[in-house]
């Protein structure tokens, strides 16, 4: 039996719900999760298996999250050689907030170029009436021509399974990249560093900004516990102070 395998390349502006969109098609917890814009720095690849069938990757596309100026000619390279790499691009919109604003088109216009098949995923559809659900889907439609579009909900995991079987269909004939119960391409404690992350953003809000690194030192077992050392890197004394909190607080919650 022959199987498909390729790379899908994850476009989106900040918060329409691509990390979640990752996490909801690969089933494990591998992309941060913030309702803060930009927290994902890295090129998350998360990997979709279905045994004997198929393998997707999921890559980010570098530098079409928010429109700045013009495109630059700098930026379009980077885009199109990504692209060039892809066997498909994944287009996020964000249902809830309207579909077709000018941050939507800017990536458009970017995807629009390159030969890849482009698929649109109209999010966050669990916030939608019917006829909202219509005017959304009908706007993404006209966002790139002959884009594939489908509605999704990555929170309660509506119609992934369906762009999931999509997207894969537009994958070559070939062998898998990662052995099937690997998730992820980033080592455990990348992942882990990430999760640590996640936490110190969301419980600081905008007191520590996204400047704060996280680096994991050690893991190791004890007992029936995973014990992971890690570091915490800020700017300032005030910032370190924040992350520590009255009488160790903060960064004890960070932990637990
Ligand atoms: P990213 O910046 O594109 O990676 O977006 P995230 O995945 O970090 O999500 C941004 C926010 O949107 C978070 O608060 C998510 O919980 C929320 N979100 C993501 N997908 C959905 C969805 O399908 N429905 C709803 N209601 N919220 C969602
Ligand atoms: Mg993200």
């Amino acid at each position: 039996m022959s199987t498909r395998s390729g790379f899908v390349a994850l476009a989106g502006r900040p918060n329409v719900g691509k990390s979640t969109l990752v996490n909801s098609m690969v089933g494990h917890k591998v992309a941060i999760v913030s309702d803060k814009p930009q927290t994902t720095r890295r090129a998350i690849r998360g990997v979709v298996t279905a045994p004997g069938r198929y393998q997707l990757v999921l890559t980010d596309l570098p530098g079409v999250q928010r429109p700045r100026d013009a495109l630059t000619e700098r930026m379009q390279h980077r885009v199109e050689s990504e692209l060039a790499e892809a066997d498909a691009a994944l287009f996020v919109v964000n249902g809830e907030q309207g579909v077709g604003g000018p941050g939507d088109v800017f990536i458009a216009e970017a995807l629009a170029g390159p030969t890849v098949p482009v698929v649109i995923a109209v999010n966050k559809v669990d916030r939608l009436d019917r006829p909202r659900s219509v005017l959304a889907l009908q706007a993404a439609s006209e966002l790139v021509p002959d884009a594939e579009v489908f509605p999704v909900s990555a929170r309660t995991g509506k119609g992934v399974g369906v762009l999931v079987e999509h997207l894969a269909g537009l994958l070559p004939e070939g062998p898998f990249y990662f052995p099937p119960e690997e998730v992820s391409d980033q080592p455990e404690h990348v992942l882990l560093a990430e999760l640590v992350r996640e936490q110190v953003l969301h419980r600081t809000r905008q007191e520590v900004p996204h400047a704060v690194e996280v680096q994991v030192d050690e893991i190791h077992e004890q007992h029936d516990l995973v014990v992971v050392h890690a570091f915490l890197w800020v700017e300032t004394e005030s910032q370190k102070g924040i992350l520590i909190g009255a009488r160790g607080r903060m960064i004890k919650a960070i932990g637990i």
